[in-house]
């Protein structure tokens, strides 16, 4: 080897080395093809230790570099460095077999050719460490948002996007298995469950928490099944946990990425899986959903309705309708419910679409507080033209749960108009989780403190239980329509002995019983039967404006004819 020769093949080395951001890679043994011939080295080792317990501290630290085939592993040249992190870095040169020794010459420049791998070794560990702080969420041993976005920027720059699937994947009742098992515990429950996933993908897919127990991932088309089947259902082993395995499930939204999708960008990608994956939460059943056109139609009417709230109530097109509660006894009218009704562009929207939507934000309080007003105006209006009012119920959403002042809130909007409570009743719906149920708990005794009457919407609707409602003072039991026996139905008469006990105990309780939906002079019959004291449904009236159920309260008897 002359000098000048080595310098040469010393420069395309070192230009070569360049080009790898990581400098632990097997590319890099492209640059090594560079200088080892001139040396007459037959193979390139690295073996980074620990020193304190003399391991090797990563799985891919001992590794060649380059390697030929002809390797004397007995001819070897060694060389050691310490890492800041005071872990050993050691380079090892071998000779090819049957050749002479190295030369003192040949000895420095390899000396010199360890310094600079052991230098830009170095560098990529650097960037690895910033990288991992930067993408890496160490807490949940996952990768960050950010890092998910590089990964999907690159894949749609390379055109290799059209061959996977966006997924957005949250589990679910993660607070049940919180409950259940403590936090830390549900937290390694979900982490061991992402392992699953994470085992499933290759280093061209990637797995990122968003937050909380929101995740995405990035899969190719053929792998998606396997993920599809983890995200149904997966039994996570957690016996060293909590002395039993757990089973994980996932609402998900996928967004399938074919050529149609034409120039998608990565934040159009995770747009469109958010958009199914919210779309999933809001059904039970199924559990994964697709995007699509139907799904981004729905949903920028979602974003319409929501955006309209505001202008909406400053132009009063939320009116109130009342639909009559009439009394079993004598079939007078006892009381009505008043139900929000939307004038928006020349069309009447029905409060099943725009309340769920109103309920994603706090806006559905702000109708609700707009309802009461609404009411309170109406009443004074009548209690000061002497119509005897009959009390009317607010319906109230269970977001306002969350609102430590919302008893006072309510209380003065009822107040502002001097209506006496006795003529208002507040509706809501039941509860299953403990932390609501003592808000839950708190709120009603408040409102009944304050003379407000208070009642249990759509009974029957949940996880209908009457001994939670034990708890709760309430004054009224609204049984839902479905639990109502119906006509052609099979089973007519279990419906009718359920019907009868929910009743019968519901009244032991001290509550007032209204059924709610009731359409039919059969239903009306059974209702008679089993002594339910108030109807409330089509059979006598639907909900109407205020004008019209004014002049019904007017009229002389205020009585329906069956
Ligand atoms: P809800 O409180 O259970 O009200 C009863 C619903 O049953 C009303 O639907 C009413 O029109 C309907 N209904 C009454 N009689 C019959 C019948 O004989 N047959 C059938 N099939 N249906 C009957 P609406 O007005 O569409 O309201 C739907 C739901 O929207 C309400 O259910 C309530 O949960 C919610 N909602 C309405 N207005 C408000 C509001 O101001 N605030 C809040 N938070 N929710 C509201
Ligand atoms: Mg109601
Ligand atoms: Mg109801």
């Amino acid at each position: 080897m002359d000098n000048i020769s080595f310098a040469a093949a010393f420069e395309d080395f070192l230009s070569e080395m360049q080009k790898y951001e990581n400098s632990f890679s097997g590319d890099i043994s492209n640059a090594f093809s560079k200088i080892c011939p001139v040396l007459r080295v037959s193979a390139v080792r690295s073996d980074f230790r620990n020193t304190i317990y003399g391991n090797h501290i990563e799985p891919d630290s001992v590794k060649f570099f380059y390697k030929t085939d002809n390797i004397d592993t007995d001819a070897e040249l060694r060389f050691n460095y310490t890492t800041p992190g005071e872990d050993i870095a050691t380079y090892i040169f071998y000779q090819f077999k049957g050749d002479l020794p190295w030369t003192d010459n040949e000895k420095s420049k390899l000396k010199n050719i360890s310094e600079m791998l052991f230098i830009f070794n170095s560098r990529s560990k650097l960037l690895q460490i910033s990288r991992n702080l930067a993408y890496y969420d160490a807490e949940f041993k996952c990768y960050n948002i950010r890092y998910f976005q590089r990964f999907l920027g690159k894949l749609v720059k390379s055109g290799d996007i059209y061959d996977y699937v966006a997924v957005n994947f949250n589990i679910k009742q993660l607070n049940k298995i919180n409950s259940r098992f403590g936090r830390a515990n549900g937290t390694k429950i979900m982490e061991r469950y992402c392992d699953m996933i994470n085992g499933t993908l290759d280093d061209k897919e990637a797995l990122c928490r968003l937050g909380g127990d929101n995740y995405a991932a990035i899969v190719k088309r053929t792998n998606y099944p396997n993920i599809e089947k983890l995200m149904l259902g997966a039994v996570v082993p957690a016996t060293d946990l909590c002395g039993e395995d757990v089973r994980v499930a996932s609402s998900a939204g996928i967004y399938n990425i074919t050529h149609q999708s034409d120039k998608i960008t990565p934040g159009e990608i995770l747009d469109r899986v958010h958009i199914a994956m919210h779309a999933s939460k809001r059904t039970v059943k199924p559990q994964i959903i697709e995007y699509d056109k139907q799904l981004y139609e729905m949903q920028k009417r979602s974003a319409d309705i929501a955006a309209a709230f505001d202008d909406a109530l400053i132009n009063n097109e939320f009116l109130v309708f009342y639909q009559p509660k009439v009394s079993l006894n004598d079939y007078r009218i006892a009381g009505a419910e008043a139900l929000c009704r939307w004038f928006h562009d020349g069309d009447l929207i029905s409060p099943g679409v725009f309340i769920p939507i109103f309920e994603e934000s706090n806006d559905i309080c702000r109708l609700d507080f707009y309802m009461l007003d609404k009411v309170c105006s109406d009443l004074s209006k009548w209690i000061s033209n002497s119509t005897d009012p009959v009390r009317i119920s607010v319906n109230l959403s269970r977001r306002h749960l969350r609102d430590s002042d919302v008893v006072d809130r309510l209380v003065s909007i009822v107040d502002k108009h001097n209506v006496p409570h006795k003529y208002i009743e507040f509706e809501l719906t039941e509860t299953v989780t403990e932390g609501e149920f003592r808000e839950l708990q708190q709120m009603i005794s408040g409102l009944r403190e304050h003379g407000f009457a208070t009642s249990v919407d759509d009974f029957g609707t949940g996880y209908s239980s009457l001994n939670l409602i034990k708890q709760i003072p309430w004054n009224v039991l609204k049984l839902d329509k479905s639990l109502l026996p119906a006509k052609g139905s099979e089973n007519i008469w279990q419906d009718r002995v359920l019907f009868k006990y929910i009743v019968a105990m519901a009244q032991e309780m001290g509550l007032e019983c209204v059924a709610e939906g009731v359409e039919t002079p059969q239903q009306l019959q059974i209702l008679a039967d089993n002594n339910c004291e108030m109807a409330q449904g089509f059979i006598f009236d639907k909900p109407m404006p205020s004008e019209e159920f004014g002049s019904k309260l007017n009229s002389e008897s205020r009585r329906y004819s069956v």
